[in-house]
This record gives structure tokens, C-alpha cells and sequence, in this order.
């Protein structure tokens, strides 16, 4: 096994939305999602802009255009007024009109800055793609130069918008250099695929060990689904009692893996095993409670902690 590395990783900044960290170049419509200063393709300073401020300029422009119509409509009708009466009431029509104009336009100006978004994505559909790819080439230089932390910090931000199982596995493989700390900003539901692959479990196995307010609904369906293959692995079973250990974290999930910790209670440490056996009391009966318990007599009868309780 190759010597892990001591990194730190910049922490991880999450949006509601994953597009909402794209960028739009203003020269060449070049898409980015790696938060650069420079444009990529153009090299021009300073020309990349938010997606959804890109989306409002054009929103608020097509608004002053509306406006300026309207305005010029209006001047036409004073010019060709012919008495003062007709001034007056046409300067009231006006105004009244320009309220209206602002009102509506104020309510729906998010609603419209949505589907202007959605219509440059239509309409930049294969710039945003080259874009994104472009953004993994330089990732892959910046890992060939050596960085492997910013190598992965680039992977991780462009796989908030790019789900393939390539780019997962990178993410992964390089996670596996790293020395992982429960202070990093570590993330594993965007890194579960759909198949089974040794490398995915052996970082769940880390996480399940030192972070294991991560191990949620979909990791405990990955590895029960994956269970057999994993056992096959040299440190499987291990992994797997973390796994179960992660699980003894919440009532909730102890009701919904029962068979996770019938099968790998006999392997959970002390502390797991003492949660687990509190949960398995309070439930009073099942099959979970019947393995816990017998345990329980087996290795813990005597034991201070399990008074008590
Ligand atoms: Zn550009």
C-alpha cells in the first residue's frame, strides 16, 4: 500500500442548486465551474460571470427595452395631442400604465430569470458540456504537475454537475493518497456509483471510522446491496462492522438495517455494542433483540457498563 499524504482540503462551499456555481464567460461563452479568475478558452481577465446574474442581465435589459417602448409610444401620443385636455389625460394613462408595467414586472422577475436560465442552458447546451470537460482536462494537468489536493478540489466541484462513475473514481482514488481527518470537509453520497467497486467500499470503510455522521440512507443501501462482494474483499467483514457501527448512530436506522447489525454485532466495539444494546432493550423483542442479547450474555454479562440500564 502507498504512503498517504498529510493534505489540507479547502473546504467544500454547497449551493441549494449545483448550477448555481457556473460560470458563463462574457467574451466566448465559455462555461466554467472551477471558480477561476481567467477565462480558459479566451484567457481574458475578469469576463466570467455568475450563471444566474448572467441570466438576470438579460432579464433586466429585455425589462428597459419593454420600457423604452413604452416610453417612446408615449412621447409619439404627446406629439401628436391636440389640446391640453388630451395632454393631461394622456400623461395620467401613462403613468398609470408605467405602475402597472413596474408591478408586474417586479413580481415576476424570478419566475422570468428561471426560464431565461433554462433557456441559455437549452440554447448552450454543447458549450456547457465542452465547458465541463474542459474544466477535467485542467484538473488532470493540475494532477500531472503534482497538486494532488487542488487536483481533487477541482474534481469535486465539477462533480457537483458531471454524475459519471469515471470522474467518481478519480475523486476516490485520490482521496485514497490522502491522510483523512475527521476535520476535512469529506463527502461520500455524491461518490456512491452504482456497482460495486472495492475502492468506493474501502473509503467507506475510512469514513465509517472517523466520520460517521456521513454514513446516511444511500451508503447503507450501496453496501447491503453490495454485501456478498464485499466479504469477498480482504478486510470486508471489517468494513463492514464499521459500517453497522454507523448505523447504532440513530434509532432510526437501527429500525430500518436490523439484519446489517444482526449480522455484524458480534464484531462492533464496545462503545457501538453498549448503543445498540440500549436500542435492542427498548424494542424488547425481534430478532435483533434476541442476537444482541445473546451477546450480551456472552460477553458482557458482567461487564459495569451494561448495568444499570
Ligand atoms: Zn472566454
Amino acid at each position: 500500500m502507498m504512503k498517504r499524504i498529510a493534505v489540507t482540503l479547502k473546504p467544500y462551499h454547497r449551493e441549494p442548486f449545483a448550477y448555481q456555481k457556473l460560470k458563463i464567460c462574457r467574451n466566448c461563452r465559455h462555461f466554467t465551474v472551477l471558480g477561476e479568475q481567467n477565462c480558459m478558452s479566451c484567457g481574458k481577465t475578469g469576463a466570467l460571470q455568475n450563471v444566474e446574474k448572467k441570466a438576470a442581465g438579460i432579464v433586466r435589459s429585455d425589462q428597459w427595452l419593454t420600457g423604452l417602448i413604452w416610453l417612446l409610444l408615449i412621447l409619439v401620443g404627446l406629439i401628436f395631442s391636440s389640446s391640453a385636455l388630451q395632454t393631461v389625460l394622456l400623461i395620467a394613462a401613462a403613468a398609470a400604465a408605467a405602475a402597472l408595467l413596474w408591478t408586474l414586472q417586479k413580481r415576476f422577475t424570478p419566475a422570468l430569470r428561471r426560464i431565461q436560465l433554462q433557456k441559455m442552458f437549452q440554447q448552450y447546451g454543447y458549450e456547457l458540456a465542452s465547458g465541463l470537460a474542459i474544466d477535467h482536462q485542467a484538473a488532470i494537468r493540475v494532477f500531472q504537475e503534482g497538486d494532488k489536493p487542488r487536483t481533487y478540489e477541482m474534481l469535486r466541484e465539477i462533480g457537483s454537475l458531471v454524475h459519471n462513475d469515471q470522474l467518481k473514481l478519480e475523486q476516490i482514488m485520490l482521496l485514497q493518497t490522502f491522510q483523512l481527518r475527521k476535520d476535512m470537509d469529506l463527502m461520500i453520497e455524491p461518490l456512491l456509483m452504482d456497482s460495486f467497486n472495492p475502492d468506493l467500499v474501502s473509503y467507506i470503510g475510512e469514513i465509517a471510522k472517523i466520520r460517521r455522521d456521513l454514513i446516511k440512507k444511500n451508503t447503507f443501501r450501496y453496501v447491503l446491496q453490495h454485501e456478498m462482494h464485499i466479504l469477498n474483499m480482504p478486510s470486508g467483514e471489517a468494513i463492514l462492522a464499521s459500517v453497522a457501527g454507523a448505523a447504532v448512530r440513530k434509532s432510526r436506522y437501527m429500525t430500518m438495517y436490523p439484519y446489517l447489525l444482526i449480522r455484524y454485532a458480534r464484531l462492533l466495539p464496545k462503545d457501538r455494542f453498549l448503543r445498540l444494546y440500549k436500542f435492542a432493550k427498548s424494542v424488547r423483542s425481534g430478532p435483533l433483540y434476541d442476537e444482541v442479547m445473546r451477546l450480551y450474555e456472552e460477553k458482557y454479562k458482567w461487564d459495569p457498563e451494561f448495568q444499570n440500564i
